[in-house]
């Protein structure tokens, strides 16, 4: 009776067939599970005569066995039929392997950034998310002052009662100079390249966001020289030997004198162009010494110390190098824009 029942199972699991694992798993319950088929039998073993235990016994081990190695190899065989679902091609020919550019924006930051190292510049980082203490107050942007209008930007969190203490994404890496000299003493040469933001319409020519690189040297008889001396030199290592500067008056709450830069238009060579709005020459910088309320409210003593700072947009550069028509380019990430930078080093 019993080894009738064991030859019936014995059919029936040498047919198993599976799909996918979860008919295994159905399987292994209906056979090998502690309340499955098999199980079931061996319970029943005690009952078995004594003379046919050891034929009974043979053939339940031979029923277990065969079950086992069914539900194995069906596993195999789902697992091979699985791993080819996924596509892999292994003709297919490793190469080319597509390449990246980097981002012109890079490029050209990391040309400014070795221009200036090679002139005694070390890398100064700081938060974008900042507070007004640094990015205007210690700045010399007074709490009421008009020139906190010149860059309106994204305020994260306001405090009624103490406006040093707002956050807001900041609107120039100035902040970074800030921080540097409230924890060190002169001489400081330093150069702060980052991402900065202002509140303004998204137009061919302005973006909600853009890179600056602010330089800042304060030493003992820094003067006015060291600062025409130094962009001099930078204007002709990143546009040309044969590049000129001229220094316009202007005004920034941080610096006096304050100036703007301007450099001979190379596309032109300086005869004018519709680039150059026929003027021979376009404005890349801003710049000046640092005004001495600066100084004392960062913690420096003016009366020991002087210095200069500079500052510049890595666009307007990259703008001039490449004469990239449209800002917007630079952060829409299209391929075939980044892929012209191919050549470019
Ligand atoms: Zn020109």
């Amino acid at each position: 009776m019993i080894l009738d029942k064991i030859e019936s199972l014995l059919a029936e699991v040498k047919e198993m067939k599976a799909s996918n694992a979860e008919e295994i798993e159905a399987l292994r319950l209906k056979y090998l599970s502690k309340k499955g088929e098999i199980n079931a039998v061996m319970a029943d073993f005690r009952n078995v005569p004594a003379d046919q235990k050891k034929e009974v016994g043979m053939k339940i081990n031979e029923l277990k066995q065969t079950a086992l190695e069914r539900l194995n190899a069906l596993r195999d065989a789902i697992e091979t039929s699985e791993d080819g679902d996924q596509g892999l091609d292994l003709t297919r020919t490793a190469y080319p392997i597509k390449l990246g550019t980097r981002h012109p924006l890079t490029i050209v930051k990391n040309e400014i950034i070795d221009i200036f190292s090679r002139m005694g510049f070390v890398l100064a980082d700081g938060p974008e998310a900042e507070d007004d203490l640094h990015v205007f107050t210690k700045m010399n942007f007074a709490a009421d002052h008009p020139a906190r209008d010149m860059q309106d930007t994204f305020f994260i969190e306001q405090n009624p009662n103490d406006v040093t203490k707002n956050i807001l994404l900041r609107s120039h890496t100035s902040s970074v100079q800030a921080r540097v000299m409230e924890t060190s003493q002169p001489p400081i040469r330093i150069i702060c390249p980052g991402r900065v933001y202002r509140n303004e319409a998204i137009t061919a020519r302005a973006h909600c966001f853009f890179h600056q690189i602010e330089g800042l040297y304060i030493d003992k008889n820094v003067s006015f020289t060291d600062l025409k001396q130094v962009l001099l030199t930078f204007a002709r290592e990143m546009f040309g030997a044969d590049t000129k500067i001229r220094l316009r008056p202007s005004y920034f709450p941080f610096t006096e004198p304050s100036a703007e830069m301007d450099i001979s238009c190379h596309i032109c060579g300086g005869k004018g162009c519709g680039f150059c709005k026929h003027t021979g020459w376009v404005e890349i910088l801003g710049c000046g010494m640092v005004d001495p309320n600066v100084l004392e409210l960062c913690g420096i003593d003016s009366k020991v110390y002087t210095g200069y700072a500079f500052g510049l947009g890595v666009e307007r550069i990259t703008n001039l190098k490449y004469q990239v028509s449209d800002l917007r380019m630079f952060s829409e990430n299209d391929v075939r824009f980044l892929e012209e930078f191919e050549g470019a080093k």
